[in-house]
């Protein structure tokens, strides 16, 4: 799955030159880590929806913004999903494992010069994990900030949501819905089916007590209703993603990273 912009800007990390790396340092750079999982997503949909979406919006915001650079670094393509493999597709890496990919690789971003640093997630599983990678560098003076890119609309999520209460799901009303705005042709609608999510606390309790997953339990690997999905919702959904995208790439330029200053260091 490589992803190119229409317009045919060099936004890749990887196929950019010497010389626009280089130029790009001179203009307080943003670089989007997309960071996903490859996963069984239901009878439906293909293996590497969550690394598709955060891709995909990369890409974008990356195309829109002319004012400074924006670059997209390699995909984080493998991510931390051990509780999906009861279905065949999934590729999982080890906690400790993916934590120290995450951080290498932010790492070695900011080792070549560039100082604004997201790591944009894709996948649940990977919430706590990414946010742990940001604190980690973060002890290090080293600052990548992580986000999971359905809590930039949580407010729409459950605005619009007609299944899924608000939820981003797992092959359900939403991702189905980004896929089919995104990859009509990867997914295949006369396959999709609704699984019911089976939680241990009722909604009240549910809200703030969590288990970690261990296997997922739903009968076709599904947590929502995909039978509602539309390239339209999806659509609708991306649009709004990549606006607080781009403003936060925006905002990101135009601010600092919250550098460690030594006690006594601002005085002259
Ligand atoms: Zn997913």
């Amino acid at each position: 799955m490589l992803v190119r912009p229409p317009s045919g800007k060099h936004v890749l990390w990887q196929e950019m030159l010497r010389h626009e790396l280089l130029a790009a340092l001179e203009d307080r750079p943003v670089v989007l880590v997309p960071v996903g999982s490859v996963e069984q997503h239901g009878p439906h949909c293909p293996q590497d929806v969550d690394i598709s979406i955060p891709y995909h919006l990369a890409i974008a915001a990356a195309d829109r913004i002319d004012e400074f650079p924006v670059i997209v670094a390699p995909p984080v393509t493998f991510g931390f999903t051990h509780y999906n493999m009861g279905e065949v597709g999934t590729i999982t890496l080890g906690l400790e494992v993916f934590i120290a990919v995450l951080c290498d690789v932010a790492r070695s971003i900011w080792a070549n010069g560039f100082r604004r640093i997201v790591l944009l997630n894709g996948h649940g599983g990977n919430q706590a994990p990414t946010w742990s990678a940001s604190v980690k560098l973060a002890e290090e003076d080293v600052w990548a900030l992580a986000l999971t890119y359905w809590t930039m609309a949580t407010d729409e999520l459950r605005d619009w949501s007609e299944a899924d209460d608000g939820s981003i799901g797992h092959g359900g009303e939403w991702e189905t819905s980004l896929q089919l705005h995104l990859r009509p042709d990867l997914v295949a609608m006369d396959r999709a089916v609704k699984d019911e999510w089976r939680l241990p606390f009722g909604p009240e309790v549910g809200r703030f007590a969590v288990f970690p997953e261990r296997r997922r339990e739903m009968e076709h690997g599904v947590m929502g209703n995909p039978l509602v999905a539309s390239a339209e919702k999806g659509e609708r959904l991306f649009n709004v993603l990549l606006d607080r995208l781009v403003t936060l790439c925006r905002e990101y330029h135009a601010a600092e990273p919250p550098r460690y200053r030594q006690f006594g260091s601002h005085c002259p």
